[in-house]
């Protein structure tokens, strides 16, 4: 027998019983995104390489590590997207959208490539849908973005499983301030840092903070705080978030390390994490993101957008409060003899043409085994079609779940099932 073959290490197969979980959760996503007024934006799969080396940033663990990138035959280096920020600012700086309205809020969902190293919760093709609102620089901004995601949490029923944690890196004089206040406090420490950290002390001392390396950990535990180093303006707009958030009763950690692996951020961050998953718990990560728009050659548009992990925040509501997903089948016919089988197919279409969902047997059967199908489907009612009941224009029209049995004309069958359903 020839070889199979097999998928690629750390992709999924997302098969139909998992993918009507996925259509669910979808279905949340499109229902709260329209109710929030954010328009889906579909971007391309992959990019010029370099609108993430220039949008993700060089030095970030995304860029330096992880892409997909090839040469296609015109010698240009493209890169299956590893997050669909830096896309989506391409396309509205592109196609100008800013002349449409002033604020774009706009929402994607889509899969992702990072060369990562595969485990529970981390693949290499995975799913994020996201947000982005590009055009506000004020607080009520940061905080709709936040309540946005916190009303998908609460429609799939695990927003309490989820904590949001938050904190601000300010603006660029912010940042700055804080980066050399950093780099004073782990001069003297720097050979004890972990390699990586070494090497970051000049490139990004910022990402030491999130150094999962114990001997970082146990050094920036007395770092300064990045809070602490906040100019006026960087320090009452952070205020004024966590003000709003409390009015709107939404809780929050503040954590003074969290700083998110890419470079683009400024002001508020954040991410939602959940204690019903291992290592992998970020279920959200975003943040504002004031000079991207221009960095990628746009005007000075501020902006601020958060992605989740699709695949993750699945395994969450399996485990606190699995969606209602079942496979619903309204009808099964059940064909006796081969004389009617031509029959079947076009009365079946008309009942699907009538809005029922509907499947029969197209392996030729014995009765038995249509109707252990019909079982095995779930089928709410079984429509039996025999010489007889061909003769009159009528099946047997069976009520599986109370085992009521009738003859039914064929154009008496769909009202007859959505009367019952
Ligand atoms: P990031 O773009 O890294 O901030 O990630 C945003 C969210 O995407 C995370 O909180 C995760 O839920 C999800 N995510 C990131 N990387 C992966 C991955 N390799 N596999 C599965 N989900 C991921």
């Amino acid at each position: 027998m020839p070889d199979k073959v097999q998928r690629v290490k750390g992709v999924n197969d997302i098969l139909p019983n998992e993918a009507r979980q996925w259509q669910a959760l979808e279905r949340i996503i499109q229902d709260v995104m329209q109710r929030y007024a954010y328009g889906e934006i579909r971007p391309p799969i992959f990019e010029k390489t370099e609108l993430f080396a220039r949008g993700v940033g060089e030095d970030t663990d995304i860029v330096s590590k992880e892409m997909y990138s090839l040469t296609d035959m015109s010698k240009t280096s493209l890169t299956l997207r590893p997050e669909l920020t830096a896309g989506v600012v391409r396309s509205y700086i592109q196609n100008n959208l800013q002349q449409i309205s002033p604020v774009q809020k706009l929402w994607y969902e889509g899969p992702m490539f990072r060369q990562e190293r595969p485990q529970k919760g981390r693949y290499r093709q995975f799913w994020q849908f996201g947000a982005e609102a590009i055009g506000s620089p004020h607080p009520e901004q940061d905080v709709e973005m936040i309540a946005l995601f916190q009303a998908i949490l609460d429609e799939l029923g695990i927003a309490g499983s989820v904590t949001l944690k938050i904190n601000s890196v300010g603006d660029s004089e912010s940042r700055a301030t804080y980066r050399s206040a950093l780099q004073d406090y782990l001069r003297p420490h720097l050979n004890e840092l972990s390699e990586t950290s070494q090497i970051r002390f000049e490139s990004n001392p910022l990402r030491i903070l999130d150094s999962k390396d114990p001997r970082d950990k146990e050094l920036v535990k007395d770092a300064p705080k990045i809070r602490e180093c906040l100019n006026e303006a960087s320090a009452n707009h952070y205020e004024q978030v966590l003000k709003m958030l409390d009015i709107m009763d939404i809780s929050y950690v503040q954590d003074d390390l969290l700083v998110r692996g890419l470079d683009y951020y400024t002001h508020t961050i954040f991410e939602f994490t959940s204690d019903a998953l291992g290592a992998q718990d970020a279920i959200c990560g975003g943040g504002r993101y004031n000079d991207l728009v221009h960095e990628l050659g746009g005007k000075e548009v501020p902006a601020i957008g958060w992605a989740s992990g699709i695949e993750r925040l699945l395994l969450v509501v399996e485990t606190i409060s699995p969606l209602n997903a079942s496979p619903e089948l309204d009808l099964f016919l059940i064909v006796l003899g081969d004389d009617l089988r031509t029959q079947a197919p076009q009365l079946i279409r008309d009942w699907r043409i009538a809005g029922l969902s509907c499947d029969s047997d197209s392996l030729r059967r014995s009765m038995k085994a249509q109707m252990r199908e019909a079982n095995r489907q779930g089928a709410k009612f079984v429509a039996i079609l025999g010489e007889d009941e061909f003769a009159m224009g009528v099946v047997q029209l069976k009520n599986f779940e109370s085992g009521e049995q009738e003859s039914v004309a064929f154009n008496q069958v769909v009202g007859t099932i959505n009367d019952s359903i």
